[in-house]
């Protein structure tokens, strides 16, 4: 019979032989990509526990579909789905144009306290890449998701909230470096103690967890002194706190360097963990941005705010592929809410046509299968995708940029895929 996961007393998911997932299929292309991908789903899970285990898919409404049949765009009763049943997956959403919800992923996000956005960046050989050694990319990107400039506070210059603003400002915190005080539109940047703490947090453990050498903290502290530098003075102190014995930092290494003059070698530092441990490190976001096409071999897990994380994800995803092979996750550690989805649009232009790259919804379901603690049929997916890439059968996004490839549809990618399992 078909069971809920739920979150046990210890933190740890408990999830059943049949689990009950809601999806949204999406928008646009997001149909065509979702049939593709559920059937890789499934085989996936029956060749891996020949039949002791199911998912029961839960089809739930939002975007477009939604609005359609229901009037609202994220209904109530799918927002109360992906509460109950923890994790779900989703393909690309319409962002409504004009009034009412900013963005339907952005209401999940908030609704749910998703405080991660997890995207790891991988290299399938034989994947068309701008890079020159793309094998050398192997990252995931821990994205602050709650806070930042991203809080959605802002207002519009002329409103009495922007003048209201602006008046305190100027007058009760004597700032004086507003330019244009009659044409200025503000914005707020809210970074917290705990919202840094609680990101940095899962960056570490995972990197712990899965015995990857390193975390960058990526951040402009160097402008923003007591936002982004805040943010990385605390993931240090966390790191130091929280973890000692199992990570060694670069403040660590200064002291060291001070107190006895004997500096572990930069080498070292940079890219292999010190007597096992996990070495924790900072760079400046733009610095980063250079360094993760000249040396990203240096960089393993990254911890940054939501807006860094924003451009870092997707040039980062440029660098193995694009955002159609791009996997990506929004999770809550501690609920255990976790939404699993494409990081694409809605492609609107290629709608019904069946042509696009199911990938990115495909290695989302991966991350849904690992997270769910079902190792197995997460790893025949990654192989048989793999497999269909390095064999050149391809959609058109890749065919377009290989030489001597086979072009196919979503659906014959999927049969490829599933045929390589
Ligand atoms: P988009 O990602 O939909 O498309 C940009 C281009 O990327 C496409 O024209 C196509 O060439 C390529 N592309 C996208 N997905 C692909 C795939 N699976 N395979 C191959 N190529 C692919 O971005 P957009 O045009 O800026 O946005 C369209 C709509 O999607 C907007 O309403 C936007 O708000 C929404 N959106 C939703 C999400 C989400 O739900 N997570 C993310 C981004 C944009």
């Amino acid at each position: 019979m078909a069971e809920k996961i739920i979150m046990g007393k210890e933190g740890k998911l408990q999830v059943p032989n049949n689990p009950i997932i809601p999806f949204i299929e999406g928008d646009g292309i997001g149909p065509d990509i979702w049939k593709a991908s559920v059937r890789v789903f499934d085989a996936a899970i029956k060749k891996a526990y020949g039949g002791s285990k199911e998912i029961e898919w839960l089809k739930v409404l939002a975007g477009e579909e939604a609005f359609i049949k229901t009037g609202e765009w994220m209904p109530l009763a799918t927002m109360q789905a992906f509460k109950d049943y923890l994790i779900s997956i989703k393909g690309p959403l319409t962002t409504p144009v004009g009034g009412g919800i900013r963005s339907l992923n952005v209401a999940l996000r908030q609704e749910l306290d998703l405080y991660v956005c997890l995207r790891p960046i991988k290299y399938f050989e034989g994947t068309p890449s701008p890079m020159w050694q793309p094998e050398k990319v192997n990252m995931t990107i821990f994205r602050e998701n709650t806070e930042d400039i991203y809080a959605g506070i802002e207002f519009m210059t002329g409103t009495p909230e922007a003048k209201k603003l602006l008046t305190f400002l100027m007058k009760e915190m004597d700032v004086k470096k507003i330019r244009f005080p009659e044409t200025t539109s503000i914005g707020i940047k809210p970074i917290s103690k705990e919202g840094s703490e609680r990101l940095i947090r899962a960056a570490i453990q995972f990197a712990i967890n899965h015995k990857l050498p390193s975390v960058t903290l990526v951040h402009k502290g160097n402008i923003m002194k007591y936002t982004e530098g805040a943010f990385k003075n605390w993931g240090y102190e966390l790191a130091e706190r929280e973890f000692a014995g199992e990570v060694y930092t670069w403040q660590q290494w200064e002291r060291t360097k001070k107190e006895s003059g004997e500096a572990v070698a930069n080498e070292e530092m940079k890219i292999s963990a010190i007597g096992g441990k996990v070495i924790i490190k900072d760079a400046i976001a733009d610095n980063f941005l250079q360094q993760a096409l000249l040396a990203p071999q240096d960089y393993s897990v990254i911890a940054t705010l939501n807006l860094n994380g924003d451009y870092i994800s997707d040039a980062l995803a440029a660098q193995v592929g694009g955002i159609g092979i791009a996997p990506g996750a929004n999770i809550n550690y501690k609920t255990g809410h976790a939404v699993f989805e494409a990081t694409h649009g809605t492609a609107p232009r290629f709608a019904n046509t069946n042509t696009m790259n199911p990938s990115s919804v495909i290695l989302s379901g991966v991350m849904m299968l690992e997270y769910m603690g079902w190792r197995d049929a997460a790893e025949l997916i990654t192989n048989g995708v793999a497999k269909t890439i390095r064999n050149k059968t391809v959609t058109i996004d890749f065919y377009n940029l290989m030489k001597a490839a086979t072009l196919l549809k979503t659906s014959e990618f999927a049969d490829e895929v599933i045929k390589n399992l």
